[in-house]
């Protein structure tokens, strides 16, 4: 009854769009849809999917909010400029293959964009929707949109197109997005691709790290069966700087170009004491035990397990830190906390992912931290020393400076401590690679080209941003790409 109703809706508001009389106040008007969700307490059970996407009806509604604005300043929130308000307005006509070849021209990965991609502080938050209510949450939904038309296509996408052999050898090290970008680029002008993964499987964090209720890992897999379809080559288990070196990569196995996308995936600790107890994990080895190895199905099938825990404290305020306090509900703990030194607001998680987090019963702790973790005799956590904060003066960040109340430690019964305060490149490529200029943080340094100080030797994403986004890992690796293949069409390269 209500399709039918808002099925009336959509063809009036077309009506009168071909009468030409449809203004920016009945745009307005139309109510944003909201995604269907799995349900709060059922999904704390299960690894399943947990935005279900926009029906065709709720698309077309969606799309018909936005107003087609002349600037469209969406375009410069997108890192990777997609052609915003074409794609949307193809969605409102119900040409949904036009959609997903417009936003194609610029992304190739529609379908982990759409669910991933931090569009409320990208495309969104320009949106003149967004900024006529005075709250970014009633933007038109970009990313819901883009994931509608990429998952109506996944399951028939078509191979690209490649070039006749040019004879050149690319290789791409690691297969994050970044990676899967230049290998894709390269491949397409014809270049002869192999793509190194240190892991047994090829994905980067978008396999090892974001779980499957936020990134069903098909649609990963989907993006390399692509890879594999043109033609390149994926060696897994191969750990560049141990099994051989780039050095060796170019003078003894001929490969003319080396694009290195190894991202940044060293965890960094407090530094406090008690962080070596048994119970104390960084959130990747939580997460890689639990996404890449399967840790919630040992026993049945999976090798790898997992000490999951039954009072669990994370600490952090970012994706990832919602990522493995979801992850700690999801492996049957009875409490999780996210403990957090500053506010709600400083948080730099996504909303979406924070109200998530909050429906599925994890605990909000802000303004507090850690001081220590503390041990039974035999080595295990039992519990962690906290001090509670309050907002000081803004620091260097613009982001009011927490500051420890005096007299106010108190300690969280804990068993289980996941530390995902952030992530730093790791020094493998840097101590193996003389001749490569790094910045003092550890990052590669580039050009605007993503060429590096060695010749043939590109890099980009997290390694050299520091941990930052798929999509600007994606975009530098368009970048790389067309770096490798101008430079190799030139025979600047030996
Ligand atoms: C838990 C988590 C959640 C996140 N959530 C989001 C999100 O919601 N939205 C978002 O936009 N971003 C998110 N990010 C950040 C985003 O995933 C990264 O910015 C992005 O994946 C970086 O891409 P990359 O191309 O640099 O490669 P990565 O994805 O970092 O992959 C690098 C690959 O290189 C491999 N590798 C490393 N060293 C070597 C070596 N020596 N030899 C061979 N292979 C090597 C690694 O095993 C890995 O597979 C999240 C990150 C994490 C950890
Ligand atoms: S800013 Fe918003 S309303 Fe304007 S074109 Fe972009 S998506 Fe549409």
């Amino acid at each position: 009854m209500i399709v039918d109703s808002q099925e009336r809706y959509l063809q009036e508001l077309l009506d009168k769009q071909a009468r030409g009389e449809l203004k920016a106040k009945d745009r307005y008007a139309i109510p944003p849809q909201d995604m269907p969700v799995q349900d709060g307490v059922e999904r704390r059970s299960n690894m399943s999917e947990v935005a279900l996407g926009y029906t065709a009806l709720q698309a077309r509604l969606e799309a018909m909010r936005c107003l087609g604005c002349a600037n469209a300043p969406c375009v410069e929130g997108c890192p990777v400029r997609i052609r915003i308000k074409d794609f949307v307005a193809e969605i409102a006509a119900g040409r949904f293959d036009h959609a997903l070849a417009i936003i194609k021209e610029n992304s190739l990965l529609p379908a982990v964009c759409g669910r991933v991609c931090p569009q409320e502080v990208q495309c969104q938050e320009r949106c003149t929707v967004g900024k006529k209510f005075k709250d970014p949450n009633m933007s038109v939904s970009i990313g819901r949109l883009e994931r509608f038309v990429a998952d109506l296509a996944s399951a028939g996408g078509q191979t690209p197109q490649v070039a006749p052999s040019t004879g050149k050898k690319v290789a791409v090290i690691g297969s994050g997005p970044g990676g899967i970008v230049v290998a894709a680029d390269t491949r397409r002008a014809g270049h002869e691709v192999t793509m190194f993964e240190a892991f047994h499987k090829p994905g980067g964090v978008k396999v090892y790290g974001i779980p499957e209720f936020r990134l069903p890992k098909k649609i990963v897999q989907e993006e390399i069966d692509v890879l594999e379809k043109m033609g390149v080559k994926i060696v897994c288990n191969y750990i560049v700087g141990r099994t051989r070196t780039i050095e060796q990569l170019m003078q003894e196995d001929g490969f003319d170009a080396v694009y290195v996308g190894v991202g940044a995936g060293l965890p960094k600790f407090m530094n406090i004491e008690g962080e070596y107890l048994v119970g104390v994990y960084s959130a990747n080895e939580y997460l890689t035990r639990t996404n890449l190895m399967k840790a919630y199905a040992f026993g049945q099938g999976a090798d790898t397990p997992i000490a999951a825990g039954k009072k669990v404290a994370v600490l952090g305020g970012g994706n990832v830190a919602m990522d493995a306090a979801r992850m700690a509900v999801r492996l049957g703990a009875e409490k999780v906390y996210l403990v957090y030194r500053r506010s709600e607001v400083e948080m730099p998680a996504r909303i979406e992912e924070v109200h998530h987090a909050k429906e599925e019963g994890v605990i909000f702790c802000t303004l507090q931290n850690p001081q220590r973790i503390l041990g039974s005799e035999d080595g295990h956590v039992v519990g962690m020393e906290c001090l509670r904060y309050e907002l000081g003066e803004p620091d260097e960040s613009g982001r009011r400076r927490p500051v420890a109340i005096k007299g106010s430690a108190f300690v969280l019964d804990v068993d289980t401590v996941i530390v995902a305060i952030g992530n730093g490149p790791n020094p493998l490529i840097e101590q193996t690679t003389p001749g490569l200029e790094f910045n003092k943080w550890g990052n590669i340094v580039v050009d605007e080209g993503c060429r590096t100080s060695m010749k043939g030797v590109y890099a980009g994403g997290d390694i050299v941003l520091g941990a930052a986004t798929i999509i600007l890992a994606m975009g530098q690796g368009r970048i790389a790409a067309k770096a490798i293949n101008a430079d190799l069409a030139a025979k600047k390269l030996s």
